[in-house]
Parts: C-alpha cells; structure tokens; sequence
C-alpha cells in the first residue's frame, strides 16, 4: 500500500496543506485543501473517501472535488463517514446554500456522490483493503483508520485528543507498524489544546505510555507557525520513538 500525503498541516500558506491521504491512487482519507494539487486524471481516479470527521479543514477538497468532475465521470463517488458526520455535510455543505447537493445531481437515480454510513468497530473492504473506523475525541463526533493493506497495518488517529478510547482500541490490534497522529499546538498552548481538543507534544508523550505496541510515529496537523516550537518538543516528550513530522508529498509504503 502506498499513501501519499496531499497535506498534513493545521493551516494554509505557502507549501502548507491540510489533511488528505492518498491511498493507491483510488482512496482519499481526508478531503483537506491537498486534493487542490492533484489534477483532474488523478481526482477522477478515485473511488472512495473516508473523512475523519466534519471539520472543514478536512472536507472543504471534496465540495470542490465533487464540482470538478461533474459530468467528468460515469460512476459515482462514494464517500463514507460517520452517521454524525455525513448529517452535517447534508445539512451544512451540500445544502444547494453553501454548494450544491450532489448526492442529489445530475439526477437523484444516478448521483455524482453516493454517502455510506460507517459504524464504528466495523471494518469495511475496499479492493484489497481494509478499513476499520474507531472513535476518538474531538470537538465534534470523530474517528481515526486503522487500514490493513494485508502487507502492513497503518493507523491514522485524525484529529483527537487525549482518551482512553484511542489506546484501548488500537491496543485491541494484533499489530499496528505506523500511527499517523496529530500535534496541532505547542506544550505553552496546552490549554488552548484542551478546549479545541488537540494534542500538544507533552500530553502526547505521556498518552503513549499506554500504547502496548511501538509503532513509527508520523506527526501531523502542526498550526502553520508552530512547526519549529513543536520539533523541538517533540525532542524530549518523544524520545525513544521512531518518529518523524511528516510533510506534504511525503510517501508512506505500508
Ligand atoms: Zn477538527
Ligand atoms: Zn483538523
């Protein structure tokens, strides 16, 4: 299995991209401003996406994903996410107010994207792989991936903050061999992080403590301005780790 990384920043600007994850070139886990890089061959591609959670920083790629290939392709786009989290993009999105209703276009037989509501616990199979929601938690309903490529087991935490949840659950795994898990704010913004429900490295540290496997740790969701700060916590919360801060077009094989 091959990810490639659209984006993992917190933010935008110059080089920066939020969350999205392409998996062999036909799943998008995360739908972040990354999606805006890939050209229309590669969007149209794709088959499945897998959002995390409603936060527009990881959904606002497929409204303009959704309006690029428009009449482009002849299957649909099926998109897959939590009952919570697909209420809100039909209430909040793809409301025809704020972008069209494309689960609804060209005709309501034969629509552009088709939503599937995912249980947490319950894994799905996509080609040859398979996903496996679980939940954390965030500021609104949310969930991570476990994918297994057979090859590999890939976790990717999206945004959450410090609960027994996450641990239990990937502690329930026979293996996890790299968890893609999110910093977004500096240990002095700590309680800003608890509020917005966002990991700082400190409690990052002491959380893992509870993780019985010894996975390579992928960093992400970094707020744009706050990298070099985070790095150089990262130093002493998370030595011992294999870890990394992971970058916009990095590759993962797994
Ligand atoms: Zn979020
Ligand atoms: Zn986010």
């Amino acid at each position: 299995m091959r990810i490639k990384v659209l984006g993992c920043s917190g933010g935008v600007g110059p080089g920066l991209r939020t969350t999205g994850l392409l998996v062999d070139e036909e799943i998008l886990i995360d739908a972040g401003t990354g999606v805006g890089d890939l050209s229309l061959a590669q969007m149209g591609r794709i088959t499945d996406v897998l959002l995390t959670h409603s936060h527009l920083d990881h959904v606002c790629g497929l409204a303009f994903m959704a309006d690029n290939l428009f009449g482009l392709i002849e299957r649909p786009l099926h998109v897959h996410a939590t009952r919570e989290t697909l209420k809100t993009l039909q209430e909040h999105l793809f409301n025809w107010r704020l972008w069209p209703d494309f689960s609804r276009l060209p005709d309501p037989e034969h629509p552009l994207l088709v939503f599937h509501t995912l249980e947490p616990g319950v894994t799905k199979r996509l080609g040859d792989i398979k996903v496996t929601p679980f939940e954390v938690l965030h500021t609104v309903p949310a969930v991570g991936y476990v994918v297994d490529s057979g090859e590999g087991v890939f976790a990717f935490s999206g945004d959450t903050y410090a609960d027994d949840r996450l641990w239990t659950f990937l502690n329930q795994q026979p293996r996890i061999d790299r968890l893609m898990i999110e910093i977004a704010f500096p240990d002095e913004d700590a309680e800003l992080g608890r509020l917005s429900k966002h990991f700082t490295p400190g409690l990052l540290g002491r959380e893992l403590t509870k993780l019985r496997h010894r996975p390579k740790l992928f960093l992400t969701h970094h707020k744009p301005g706050t990298e070099r700060a985070i790095e150089q916590q990262c130093l002493g919360a998370l030595a011992g780790w294999d870890y990394s801060h992971l970058k916009r077009g990095d590759i993962i094989l797994s």
